[in-house]
Formats: structure tokens, C-alpha cells, sequence
């Protein structure tokens, strides 16, 4: 394909079809159209039924639709508008270079198999038809194949991957905004975001809204609290779900609402342990992100392959109280009701929700991940994949599988005096710290004083963690033989 021949068509628009890069600021392939000098029609399709990608989940849809909003008028600030279509990203795309005779299409990168598999298949399908499509990078630090280790093989272990990226440096190079963005002489059809029907027929989310700021202004002052108030204690305080000491940016991250880039050129201001144990957390997503492109399974099948004959439980009771927040332990139900009610959850209380479901109740972490799924803001196909993976002992780098949280201890240790567990089990609120991680240890007068009648208004524990464990080492021993 002739490039110049399709940049120089008088007034042949370029379509940046927008995915996964929500945002204006250090967007490079908006940049790249705005280079060609031509006039410009920003793209969003939604493909309900992409083949072989996970359907959205409710809170994540959520999400989409106040951040596509937020786009929209922020394109209106540049003077261009947002055209939303629904379908077949080829299909759509072919569309409108059929109404507006563009000639290139410009996109940002995903890792995900199937969306790979997707953007051969659309390159191939407009390149015959004459379009140009350039795919940039700009979700993660690196491209998943920049990065290898002394074999030439992918890395599964977090350190040497990102001693390798640090090594490599991180570009801080933040693209800036077009402060106007050519506009084509005719307008293609567009959906509005309301079209698309991204929001719950019940209106389930008022802590969703008391919680986010989706778009790109949202991302801004998260990361700018983060690191007004936060960075500094991030090293020690990171593991504290009782304090607001994380920056709260996954969600944005994921939408690419900001770029790692801009985190990295932001944070690199700030000296100190915060600043750079904060940046290596960041660098877990580019190293998930890495293993979900060489092992493009990572959401279905274990890494260690051994773990395909685990003997986990069907056991749908409880994976129900997991779910509500009703297993008796109170980290594990406050984590649980803080994801129900905010679409988030603190990454520490993820570990132990997460390890409870599977080495306390034994079920298997693809029913926990597919919770995450539907009920995280900031649901992520690599970070989610990686996360469950870790926790269940059979992921890169995991957690080995006999070291098994216990949610008690867990919980005197982050959360000392139980805020947290006030804060999202209020039915507890009045217990002392003492007792608040296991209030069945809690003597009677205590619990009438506090108003907790476990069994009826607080559950008693649905397994006891001692006979938990002893199952677990024993089904992990199955395995093995
Ligand atoms: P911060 O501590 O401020 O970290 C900054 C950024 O670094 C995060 O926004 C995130 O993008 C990245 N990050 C931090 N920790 C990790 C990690 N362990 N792995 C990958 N990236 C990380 N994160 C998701 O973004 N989406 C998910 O679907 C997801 N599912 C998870 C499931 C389980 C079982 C576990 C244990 C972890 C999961 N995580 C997931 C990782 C982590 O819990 C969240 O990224 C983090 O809690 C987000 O809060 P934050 O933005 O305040 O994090």
C-alpha cells in the first residue's frame, strides 16, 4: 500500500479508532492522524459479541459509558466529536471509510489473544481494501516481545523482568494534547453513548458513582492525590486497606483513561522508596500484560500445568457467601462488600479474599476470577489472570500454594484497629479491635455489648481456617501424587 498516495487524497479524513486509550493527552495514535495534517474522525465501536473476548462485565461497563461521555466532550473542547457505532470493528470501519472515503486508520495496541487475532483480521480486510492501518503502542511500558531474558525467552518472574525494563528505561517522552483537531467537512452517522446500553436496567450503582471520576480529568486528580498525599508512605503503607495510601488509578489504567507513561513522567519527580516501590507495582501490569501475550491462555488454564488435576470443590453454597460477603471472616466479607459496593478492592484484601476462596474453600480460582470479572471497575484480563494465578500457587512467580493466608492474622496485621472491617461490616462497628478479625473468639457479653449475634445477624464462620488448611496441603499432596 502507497502511503503518500492515501495521506495526500484531498480531504480523505484518517479514522483514530479509539479502544482502550480513552484519553486526549499522550495518545499516539491520535497524534500520529493529527501529523498527516488531515481531517480527523475519532472512532469508538462497540462489538458486543467480539469473538473469543470476554463480555464486559456490569461494572465495567458501567465504567465505559461515563468515561466514553467524558471523551466525547472533551473531543467537543479540541471542536471534533466522538462517533460511536456498534458492530464488527472491520465491518463498521469499512463502513465509514465507505461514507467519508478515509483513507487510514490509526489504533493503539491490545494483548489480549483475541483482540489480536481481531486486528489481523481487520488490517488484512481494510489493507485489501485500500485502507492504511498503523497499530501504535501506548498501554503498557514495553510491547509484551520487547522484553526477553538472557535465552531470548519470555520472563516469568517479576524481579529480572523489571530490572530488564528499568535497565531499558522508561520513556517519560508524555505526548501532548492537540488543542484542535481538523474536523471533516461531512460527519458519518453516530450512535450516543446512551445507544449503547452500558448502564444496569436497576440502578445498582450509587456507590460506583459516590466512589469514581471515570475519564481522563478523573485519572488526572486521582494521580495528583496520590501524590500529594500518598506517594511518600506508599512503601509501608501500601498494604493498609484502613488508609487511602494507593492510588486508586487501575480502573483509569485499564481504560487507558491515562498511559503508564504519564504515571512514569509524573512520579519521577518524587525521590525516595514511595516513588519507586509505587513504579514497580505499575511495571506487575506491564508484566502481566507480557505473560498474557506468550502464554495467551493465561485466563483459563494454570501455568503449571499440574494444577489442571487440582481436586477442587463444586460448591456453590459457598461461593455464594464469598461472593455477598457473608463467610464469617471479616476481612473477607469487608473486602468482598467493599468490591460489591465500589467496583474496587485493595489489592492486600484481594490476596486474602482471593485465598480464601480458593485454599480455604477449595473452589476453583476461575469461578473467583469470573467474580472479579463482572464486579471490578478495573477488571483486567492480565492483571485479573495473573492475580488469581499468584494466589493459587499455579501462576508465574506465584505464591507458593502451601503458604495460606490466614484472614484472621491478615487482618490484626493491615488492619489493626479494624476500621476497615467497621467501614464495610457495620454490623461489627462496635466491636473492640480485640475482637473485630474473629468475633466468635469474642465472650458473650462482649458480642451483646457490640450487638453481634453471630448466626443471626453476623454468620459464624462457614469453615474453620485450621480444618481448611489441613484439607488444602492434603488436596495440594493429591495433586502431586
Ligand atoms: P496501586 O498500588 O496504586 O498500583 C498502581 C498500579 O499498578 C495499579 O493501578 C495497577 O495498574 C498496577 N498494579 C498494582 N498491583 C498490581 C498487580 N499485583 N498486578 C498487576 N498490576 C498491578 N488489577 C487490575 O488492574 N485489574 C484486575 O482485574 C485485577 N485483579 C486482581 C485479582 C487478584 C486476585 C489480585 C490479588 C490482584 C488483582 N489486581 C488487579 C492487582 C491489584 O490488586 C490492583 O491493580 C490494585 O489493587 C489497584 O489499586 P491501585 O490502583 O490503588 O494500585
Amino acid at each position: 500500500m502507497d502511503q503518500g498516495a492515501n495521506l495526500s487524497q484531498a480531504k480523505a479524513p484518517v479514522i483514530v479508532w479509539f479502544r482502550r486509550n480513552l484519553r486526549l493527552r499522550d495518545n499516539a495514535a491520535l497524534v500520529r492522524a493529527v501529523d498527516t495534517g488531515l481531517p480527523i474522525l475519532p472512532v469508538y465501536v462497540h462489538d458486543d459479541s467480539d469473538e473469543g473476548e470476554w463480555a464486559l462485565g456490569a461494572a465495567s461497563r458501567w465504567w465505559l459509558h461515563h468515561s466514553l461521555k467524558k471523551l466525547a466532550k472533551e473531543l467537543q473542547v479540541c471542536g471534533s466529536r466522538l462517533i460511536v457505532c456498534r458492530g464488527a470493528a472491520r465491518d463498521v470501519l469499512l463502513d465509514l471509510r465507505d461514507q467519508t472515503g478515509a483513507g487510514c486508520v490509526f489504533y493503539q495496541r491490545r494483548y489480549e489473544v483475541a483482540a489480536r487475532k481481531n486486528e489481523r483480521i481487520i488490517t488484512d480486510v481494510l489493507t485489501a481494501a485500500g485502507v492504511e492501518v498503523e497499530a501504535l503502542n501506548g498501554s503498557t511500558f514495553f510491547l509484551p516481545t520487547q522484553i526477553q531474558n538472557g535465552s531470548g525467552k519470555p520472563y516469568q518472574v517479576f524481579t529480572p523482568f523489571w530490572k530488564t525494563c528499568l535497565k531499558m528505561g522508561l520513556d517519560t517522552e508524555v505526548l501532548p494534547a492537540p488543542t484542535t483537531i481538523p474536523t471533516p467537512e461531512k460527519w458519518p452517522v453516530s450512535m450516543a453513548v446512551d445507544e449503547l446500553a452500558l448502564l444496569p436496567n436497576i440502578d445498582w450503582a450509587p456507590g460506583l458513582r459516590a466512589s469514581w471520576k471515570p475519564g481522563e480529568r478523573g485519572a488526572q486528580c486521582e494521580l495528583e492525590r496520590f501524590l500529594r498525599t500518598a506517594v511518600g508512605h506508599y512503601e509501608e503503607g501500601r498494604d493498609r486497606p484502613d488508609q487511602s495510601l494507593t492510588s486508586r488509578l487501575s480502573p483509569h489504567l485499564h481504560f487507558g483513561e491515562i498511559s503508564p507513561r504519564q504515571v512514569a513522567a509524573a512520579v519521577q519527580k518524587y525521590r525516595g522508596e514511595g516513588a519507586a516501590s509505587f513504579l514497580r507495582e505499575v511495571g506487575w501490569r506491564d508484566f502481566s500484560h507480557h505473560l498474557l501475550y506468550h502464554f495467551p491462555y493465561l485466563d483459563i488454564q494454570p501455568l503449571r500445568s499440574a494444577y489442571e488435576k487440582f481436586p477442587w470443590i463444586e460448591d456453590e453454597a459457598s461461593l455464594l457467601a464469598w461472593q455477598r460477603g457473608q463467610t464469617g471472616y471479616p476481612l473477607v466479607d469487608a473486602g468482598m462488600r467493599q468490591l460489591w459496593h465500589t467496583g474496587w478492592m485493595h489489592n492486600r484484601v484481594r490476596m486474602v479474599a482471593a485465598s480464601f476462596l480458593v485454599k480455604d474453600l477449595l473452589v476453583d480460582w476461575r469461578r473467583g476470577a469470573e467474580w472479579f470479572w463482572d464486579t471490578l471497575v478495573d477488571a483486567d484480563l492480565a492483571n485479573n489472570s495473573l492475580g488469581w494465578q499468584w494466589v493459587a500457587g499455579c501462576g508465574a512467580d506465584a505464591a507458593p500454594f502451601f503458604r495460606i493466608f490466614n484472614p484472621v492474622s491478615q487482618g490484626e496485621k493491615f488492619d489493626p484497629q479494624g476500621e476497615y472491617v467497621r467501614r464495610w461490616v457495620p454490623e461489627l462497628a462496635q466491636l473492640p479491635a480485640k475482637y473485630i478479625h474473629a468475633p466468635w473468639r469474642a465472650p458473650e457479653q462482649v458480642l451483646r455489648a457490640a450487638h453481634v449475634e453471630l448466626g443471626a445477624n453476623y454468620p459464624e464462620p462457614i469453615v474453620d481456617h485450621a480444618f481448611a488448611r489441613d484439607r488444602a496441603l492434603a488436596a495440594l499432596a493429591k495433586m502431586k501424587s
